[in-house]
């Protein structure tokens, strides 16, 4: 094997210590990769694999030009790959031997900062994870881009994949000895790149942020984090934020499976946001506010009196339509703030963007002006009394200009008068370019030559043109011949090349003076970057809280009220998503009532009917209410929930790959194992994706284990009509379900929920309705009557059952498993009595005790 060129030997080296990222390595205009990382670029980015050297020495190599070499990497990042780029760090003219290379940067899925490789309205945060002896992890989050840090402490596994995903990060920091199998785990649930990070003492530069968390676990969780972004970003991080530490209690919390399952925030299927409960909800107008909505909807509160400020802030927007919306015009204008000042201090912004900011600053005093015409305390309770941006806005209208280019390198940024040299040079150039067109005009008039002209080119400098034919027309020996045209020939003169020498040498250095003054501007600005981190905040705040009112106010929602005795009441509930998909006014609002003694609904009804959607409603109900958003009812209170859990049945989960009974049943074991009885739990069809029997058995073990031990308001659909009876013994059960009605021949849906079981199931209609062959849907009609005959006759010979369908009885040990008249448990007596107990009769009043004995009254019926 021949040995290796010396620039290949520094590109060796230097990949040694990036093995698991991409080497772009700088090669004069083009970022050049070599051996796997070429191949592996070249499949990844469909560019022409080519090679360097000859035969078996021949190294693969592929590359992209460095002026377009973003496209490329943003196209390696999406797809969650690193990049390190290794730049030329001395002058090429100047290098003895090879050019001295190192990597300025290494990009990753959870560090980028360039506006072109990020969403707006989406936060890009890397998390790392830490895992402790005593068996605990910290999940620590950072989004590089707007500088906000969060750190919390989760108990199992499952939480840790709930806070990961939560966050939406693409990247996750370990420790290179983190547990395999817990790895694996993440890894089956969350498509996450790896890194890997051991350093955990922190420099003490970031003491400040860190000054907040007090427990040791925390801080290592963080620290591991920053140490990283340090190790990739190789600059300081002055726009870091204070690590807030969060508990997961302080939201509700919605697993993974239930949070895709709802569709909060993309669709179940696509992935898109369209058609989830945020594209629902996003009516903001910011970019930032975007990013607060999507938290915000990915961890509602459950503190009721936060939830109770944001919905009295909503309705101060919504009763102030003109106010409102004359905010969120003025709201439109201002730029991403928080994303700004990511680039200010990371040294990234250019002038259009500090042009930007200023235009953003303009606006605030309209913006509170509106707010004051709200609610007078609207000003104290956002923006602090010494609020003052006057002096940042004087600074940067006094500097730059209004429309600057976005190069920061080519001057044309600083406003004539703030800074005296500069203008010294401006006006030398300038004069400059006044005597060119003075001479111009003066060897015109000497020469007689009318098409005589002068201009400029980068090689030559200034000269004097003249055509062919009028070369005759010149006095010999008045200017020096430079250049020969086939048309013309160019001269110079040497006072035109003084002159030149003045402008030139004024316009380098003014280019160089604009980039040192527009440096020294930035560190000015740099000292704002914490004042306007947190004006960014509060104006993300105010824009979601107007859009919820936006939102509220075109969907016709209502303000929700909360009850401490865990009832539900909402009248005329719509599911906030499938109503704005079908036709105006269509949609079937259904009212939900469930509270003690009807905590638990069983829903029938035929497939397609509605069941899933009224579910869901409920859930989405709550979780907007939670959010500190009105909601589609007419009327709706509710209790604040702290967890929320939804299964749905193996058979109707085929789309999203996860078929298998087996993660059904994981599903519901860790609902029925986490929840408590302020939770709620949708159940969907559970048990379908195994046979009759099994699926019903434990459909129905499942509903008594709900209902006996964890007592969570349950929402549980079925097509298993059997399961109905249960109404009889489960005190807190109520049958429920979806109308239909048949009329000539068709099964219609009413979409609308009445208490009571459905009386079929409708199955073979819905067949029709997907128009299977005529054939199979009549032969089905025929066998349906077949079987329903023989089970008439089996129940009225009443056969002996056969042993394991009575294991798997439905109905009390001592009924025959046919359902006949239904039968007063013990259980409602036991309640009754304990009710009569429990009643303070001396504080009620009559109509509350005539509405007790007449429930009761029913009950015993
Ligand atoms: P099921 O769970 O009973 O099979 P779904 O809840 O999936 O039925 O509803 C089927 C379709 O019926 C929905 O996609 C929706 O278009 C329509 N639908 C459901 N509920 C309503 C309603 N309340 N009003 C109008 N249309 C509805």
């Amino acid at each position: 094997m021949a040995q290796h060129t010396p620039m290949m030997k520094q590109y060796l080296d230097i990949k040694a210590q990036y093995q698991d990222a991409f080497l772009f390595f700088r090669l004069g205009d083009f970022y050049e990769m070599f051996y796997e990382d070429a191949e592996k670029a070249a499949r990844e980015l469909e560019i022409t694999l080519t090679g360097r050297g000859q035969g078996e020495d021949r190294i693969p190599m592929c590359g992209v030009p460095h002026h377009s070499a973003n496209q490329y990497m943003t196209r390696l990042i999406e797809k969650g790959y690193k990049i390190a780029i290794c730049d030329q760090v001395e002058d090429p003219k100047l290098a003895k031997g090879v050019v001295k290379r190192e990597v300025v940067k290494l990009l990753t899925p959870g560090t980028i900062m360039d506006g072109s490789m990020l969403q707006e309205k989406e936060n890009n945060y890397l998390c790392s994870v830490s895992q402790f002896e005593d068996g605990s992890f910290g999940v620590a989050r950072s989004d590089l881009t707007t500088g906000e840090n969060a750190v919390t402490l989760v108990s199992d596994i499952q939480e840790v994949i709930q806070e990961v995903a939560a966050s939406g990060s693409k990247e996750l920091v370990i420790s290179s000895d983190f547990n395999a199998v817990i790895l694996a785990q993440v890894q089956a649930s969350l498509k996450l790149t790896i890194s890997y990070e051991d350093e955990l003492e922190l420099s003490s530069t970031y003491d400040t942020i860190c000054a907040r968390l007090e427990q040791q676990k925390l801080k290592k969780t963080f620290s591991r984090l920053l140490n990283y972004l340090m190790k990739t970003q190789k600059r300081s991080l002055d726009h870091l934020q204070a690590v807030d530490y969060y508990s997961a209690d302080s939201y509700l919390k919605i697993d993974l499976h239930s949070k895709r399952n709802l569709e909060l925030t993309e669709t179940l299927r696509e992935k898109k946001k369209q058609g989830s409960l945020l594209s629902i909800l996003d009516d903001t107008v910011t970019a930032m506010g975007g990013r607060l909505l999507k938290k915000w909807v990915e961890r509602p509160l459950v503190n009721q009196i936060e939830i109770e400020e944001r919905l009295t802030n909503v309705d101060i927007f919504l009763s102030h339509f003109f106010e409102r919306e004359e905010l969120r015009d003025q709201l439109r204008h201002v730029y991403d703030l928080e994303r700004l000042a990511g680039r200010i201090s990371y040294g990234s912004v250019n002038a259009r963007e500090l042009v930007q900011l200023k235009r953003s600053l303009q606006r605030m005093p309209a913006i509170i002006s509106q707010l004051k015409q709200m609610d007078p305390h609207f000003q104290g309770k956002w923006f602090s009394s010494e609020y003052s941006y006057e002096e940042l806005i004087d600074l940067l209208e006094r500097s730059i200009l209004d429309d600057p280019p976005i190069s920061v390198k080519d001057g044309g940024m600083i406003r004539d008068g703030f800074n005296e040299e500069l203008d010294t040079y401006r006006d030398a150039s300038v004069n400059g370019k006044k005597w060119i067109a003075a001479l111009e005009r003066k060897e015109r008039e000497e020469t007689g030559i009318k098409s005589l002209k002068i201009g400029y080119n980068k090689v030559f400098g200034y000269y004097i043109e003249v055509t062919r034919a009028n070369i005759a027309n010149l006095p010999e020996g008045r200017y020096e011949r430079k250049q020969t045209l086939t048309n013309a020939e160019r001269y110079v003169t040497p006072e035109l090349k003084e002159k030149e020498a003045i402008i030139l040498e004024a316009e380098e250095k003014m280019e160089q003076l604009e980039y040192d003054l527009f440096v020294s501007i930035r560190e000015q600005v740099k000292e704002y970057v914490h004042d306007l981190q947190q004006l960014a905040h509060t104006l993300s705040e105010i824009d979601v809280l107007a859009g919820f009112a936006a939102v509220s106010d075109h969907h016709h929602y209502v303000k929700p009220s909360f009850s401490a005795e865990r009832t539900i009441a909402v009248k005329a509930g719509r599911h906030p998503v499938v109503e704005t998909m079908i036709n105006k006014g269509d949609y079937v609002a259904n009212d939900v009532h469930m509270n003690d003694g009807r905590s638990m609904l069983l829903i029938t009804g035929p497939n397609m009917a509605g069941k899933s959607t009224y579910m869901r409603q409920l859930a989405l109900i709550s979780v907007m209410a939670q959010t500190g958003c009105f909601v589609p009812a007419s009327e709706a209170k509710l209790p604040i929930f702290d967890q929320v859990f939804t299964r749905i049945g193996a058979a109707d989960d085929l789309a999203s790959g996860q078929s298998t009974f087996m993660v059904e049943m994981l599903e519901t074991k860790y609902a029925l194992t986490k929840a408590t009885q302020n939770s709620l739990i949708l159940l969907d069809e559970i048990g379908r994706g195994t046979s009759t029997y099994d699926g019903m058995a434990l459909a129905q073990a499942i509903i008594e284990f709900i209902h006996d031990k964890v007592k969570a308001k349950t929402l549980f659909s079925t097509h298993y009509h059997e399961l109905t009876s249960l109404e009889n013994d489960l005190f807190d059960l109520k049958n429920v379900h979806v109308s239909a009605i048949e009329e000539d021949g068709k099964v219609v849906f009413l979409h609308k929920v009445i208490d009571g079981q459905a009386d079929r199931s409708y199955g073979i209609y819905v067949a029709e309705l997907a128009e299977l062959p005529k054939q199979v849907t009549d032969r089905a009609e025929q066998l349906l009557e077949q079987f329903e005959e023989t089970a008439v006759k089996t129940r009225t010979k009443q056969e002996p059952v056969s042993e394991d369908i009575l294991q798997l009885s439905l109905f009390a040990e001592d009924e025959p498993p046919i359902k006949e008249k239904p039968q007063l448990s013990k259980q409602h007596e036991k309640h009754i009595i304990e009710k009569l107990k429990q009643t303070d009769v001396l504080n009620l009043t009559p109509i509350a005790a005539i509405q007790l004995i007449n429930e009761w009254q029913q009950r015993l019926r």
